[in-house]
């Protein structure tokens, strides 16, 4: 592949992903207020006979889980805190996937400018290191 069609290749694909990037920091400046964890509502039934559980009326258990220092903690949540802690969630898992977009493609932009950099510079003159330390 001739040099100018390499950079070409390298050009294109740094747009790309800077798209990519720019649509991850979209909704990382949005910063709404987030939090940790999965929220769940079960229906259940409690097992005993003479229950409401037991004529079809579920119990609703709503709760959130996270992790704290490594381990997974659950909290049962009321029903009147149910859809805020649902949207806070949510958005946190949406930060935390556009967060993870950014950074991957931020570190690809990166091997791809030293990429470019190594095209562009006359052969004598390469810095071969740079490009083993990505
Ligand atoms: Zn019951």
């Amino acid at each position: 592949m001739s040099t100018a069609s390499q950079i070409s290749r390298i050009r294109q694909r740094i747009a790309r992903l800077a798209g990519e990037r720019r649509d991850a920091e979209k909704v990382l400046l949005q910063s709404p207020p987030l939090l940790k964890g999965s929220f769940t509502e079960v229906r259940r039934t409690c097992g005993h006979a003479g229950c409401k559980c037991a004529r079809g009326e579920k119990h609703v258990c709503r709760q959130l889980s996270a992790s704290v220092e490594g381990r997974t903690r659950t909290w049962n949540v009321p029903q009147r805190y149910a859809a805020k802690v649902q949207r806070l969630t949510e958005n946190y898992r949406r930060f935390r996937r556009a967060r993870a977009v950014w950074v991957r493609a931020n570190r690809q932009i990166v091997e791809l400018i030293n990429e470019l950099e190594a095209a562009r510079t006359a052969p004598g003159f390469r810095d071969e290191s740079r490009s083993q330390k990505g």
